[in-house]
Parts: C-alpha cells; structure tokens; sequence
C-alpha cells in the first residue's frame, strides 16, 4: 500500500531528518512524500527523493499538513521536534499533534518512533486502517 507520508523537522532537527531520510530511502521511495519547505528542500538536495512541498511551518506549512490530515489525505507524520528551543508557530505544532489524536494519525516526534513505525509497516504488521474501521 503507497503511503502519504508528511516530513517535518524544527531547524535543531534538521540534520537528524536528512539522515533518517538517507537511511530510509528504500521505504519513503515506496510512497508519496510531503515535507514542510525547509525541510523538504533539505531532503531533496541529499537524497533521490521526490517531495510536494508546502509552506514552510513557521509561515502556514503546519496548518496546510493539518488540513491534509482532516480531509484524509495523510496516513503517517514524522515530525522531529526540537523540545529545547521556543517555536513561534507552537500553536500551530500543537494543532498539528491534536488532530492526528483526533483522526488517529500515528505520528513520531523523535526518530526513535520514527523508525519503531518504519520497521512496523515494513513488517506489514501495522494495519492501523483496518483497525480503526473495526
Ligand atoms: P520548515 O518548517 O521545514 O519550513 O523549517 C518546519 C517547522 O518548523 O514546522
């Protein structure tokens, strides 16, 4: 099953996305990839990878990943916060984080997750849609 999967790092995590992305690139090269602005030009200048881009977070990138999510047009978030360092747009990462709770959208704000997540859907053993229409 081909994915829609959205790509978001504050500017500390940068670097950490790219090389998740260069890590995984076999699996985020299966599917459908959306990032934020910067991080999604960082991604495509150090990988193969093909991303839609959409505004950066800070200017509206956050709400537009927000809206894809509640017309279910997203089925999985990567989003590496910075949690040390104050975001002017938090209200917007907060929105963000509530409604993939309200929709169900598995989200992983570190790498860690992200790459629990990764190894779960390449084991085919992650079936959260079949789940939720239960
Ligand atoms: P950016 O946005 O990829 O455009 O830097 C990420 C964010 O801070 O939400």
């Amino acid at each position: 099953m081909k994915l829609s999967i959205a790509l978001i790092a504050h500017d500390e995590k940068k670097d950490e996305i790219v090389n998740f992305t260069i890590a995984y690139e076999h699996f985020f090269n299966k599917h459908n990839l959306y990032a934020t602005g910067t991080t999604g030009k960082r991604i495509m200048e150090e990988t193969d990878l093909n991303i839609e881009r959409l505004m950066s977070g800070p200017l509206g990138g956050d709400q537009q990943i927000g809206a894809r999510i509640a017309t279910g047009e997203m089925d999985l978030i990567i989003f590496f916060r910075d949690p040390l360092t104050a975001q002017p747009h938090e209200p917007d990462v907060n929105a963000l984080l509530r409604l993939c709770d309200v929709y169900r959208i598995p989200v992983a704000t570190n790498s860690t997750t992200a790459e629990l997540m990764l190894k779960a859907i390449e084991h085919g053993d992650f079936e959260w849609r079949a789940l939720i229409q239960k």
